[in-house]
């Protein structure tokens, strides 16, 4: 319910986004992918539509009147993304998936929120994320990149890894040392900070996909505003879980499908068109392989709407983990079973082949979900200590001085 304003029946909501859409929604050109297949660039179009889904509300609903929501209840915003969903309009639902926005409206500063958050809503900001380093992945609180406060901003130095769409990037959300005498987790504070400076050197890196899309980041006395900071100097650790949470939850919910852009379905399930053009749907075992792989990804969707409902604003949910950890199981199964289906024709490659690229592509591109935002081992240890009440794996410098830990003096 809007504040102050009457509730809106189901009905009378529905029925004023369909005529908002009726009257708006003219289509837009597809959204393409940058150079090398780094980062996608969204079009001018694209972005006045977002500007005018916000403007208008329907972008946050969840979210308060004074940011650009409508303070409506989780149903009440279903109804308006199925809406905008039949359409094919985008923009809606991004109090559910835009992490950025999501993680800046919960902690960003008083002088802060105000300029960012509705550059995310509108994408006028492109995004990256500046936590794995090259000796802090999966144990990212052994982070050793620094940030020093001098006067009104921080001073950053050292190196992060695996940047996606950094090239491309106006800001990194970025974690950093800030105090080296208190144990690992506690010393970490988070920051927006902007990558267009000299002190920022973003070099890429070349995937076997033949994609660029992660990068080397280096920082040579980087400043970052202190407005920038994102909670208290020292609490980035539990911002991060938050921005963690709203990553494993839009990684858990899909992901990147075939390439090659040439057509395999009118609508029908893509694994069933490609059995049926490769003459094969027949054989009893493909239509197992298929049955299963549709079964995994219905019972993903069903557990992460489940998740999503659990998980209000500025807070996590370990069962995210469990989505996140199914997704990247079903993308493996889904490209061995494209394979499985174009059989001996799958070692072809190249344009003329482009079944053969796309089971290729998707074979080689299903480790993203494995590794990106936590591995699948990650992911289970998650599970099993938060979710299933397992004793925590032992971890003997949790609360030692980070100075002290072996390899920081
Ligand atoms: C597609 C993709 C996109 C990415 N994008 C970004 C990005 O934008 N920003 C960013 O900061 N990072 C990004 N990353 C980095 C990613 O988050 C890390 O690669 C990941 O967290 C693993 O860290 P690592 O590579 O250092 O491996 P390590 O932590 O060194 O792990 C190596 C192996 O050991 C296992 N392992 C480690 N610790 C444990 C444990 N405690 N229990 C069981 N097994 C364990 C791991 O599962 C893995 O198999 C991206 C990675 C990929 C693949």
């Amino acid at each position: 319910m809007a504040d102050g304003a009457p509730a809106l029946t189901d009905d009378a909501l529905r029925a004023e986004v369909r005529a908002w859409l009726a009257e708006h929604w003219k289509g837009l050109p597809q959204p393409r992918p940058g150079p090398g297949g780094a980062g996608w660039t969204t079009t001018p179009e694209h972005r006045a539509w977002l500007a005018k889904v916000v403007e208008s509300g329907w972008a946050a609903p969840r979210w308060p009147t004074e940011w650009y929501g409508r303070g409506l209840a989780d149903h009440q915003a279903r109804i308006i993304e199925r809406e905008f969903a039949a359409v094919g309009a985008p923009g809606s639902g991004q109090d559910r998936t835009n992490l950025w926005a999501n993680t800046a409206l919960a902690y960003a500063s008083p002088t802060f929120k105000p300029k960012i958050v509705p550059q995310l809503l509108k994408q006028e900001v492109g995004m990256c994320l500046l936590y794995s380093e090259p000796g802090a992945g999966s144990d990212l609180a052994g982070i050793r990149t620094r940030a020093d406060r001098n006067g009104d901003h921080f001073v950053v130095n050292g190196q992060k890894v695996w940047t996606s769409g950094a090239a491309t990037a106006d800001y990194g959300m970025l974690i950093a040392r800030t105090d080296w005498d208190v144990p690992k987790h506690k010393g970490i504070s988070f920051f927006f900070l902007p990558m267009k400076q000299e002190g920022v050197e973003v070099r890429p890196l070349h995937q076997i996909t033949g994609e660029s899309h992660f990068n080397e980041v280096f920082f040579t006395d980087a400043i970052c505003p202190a407005e920038n900071l994102l909670g208290a100097p020292g609490a980035g650790w539990g911002v991060l879980q938050t921005a963690l949470a709203y990553e494993r939850s839009v990684m858990g919910e899909g992901a990147r499908g075939p390439r090659s852009g040439v057509a395999e379905s009118n609508g029908e399930e893509p694994l069933i068109a490609l059995a049926r053009e490769a003459g094969v749907l027949g054989d009893p075992l493909i239509r197992q392989e298929i049955a299963k792989v549709i079964g995994y990804r219905r019972l993903n969707a069903m557990n992460t709407a489940r998740a999503k409902s659990d998980l209000a604003q500025g807070t996590s949910s370990s069962i995210m983990s469990l989505g996140k950890l199914a997704m990247s199981r079903i993308l493996h199964e889904e490209a061995r079973v494209r394979t499985l289906i174009l059989g001996a024709g799958s070692l072809l490659e190249g344009p003329d082949h482009p079944r053969a690229e796309d089971a290729n592509f998707l074979t080689l591109n299903a480790y993203f979900t494995s590794i990106g935002g936590g591995t699948d081992q990650i992911q289970r240890n998650i599970i099993g200590e938060r979710v299933l009440g397992l004793p925590k794996e032992p971890e003997v410098d949790r609360d030692v001085p980070f100075r002290q830990v072996r390899g920081n003096a």
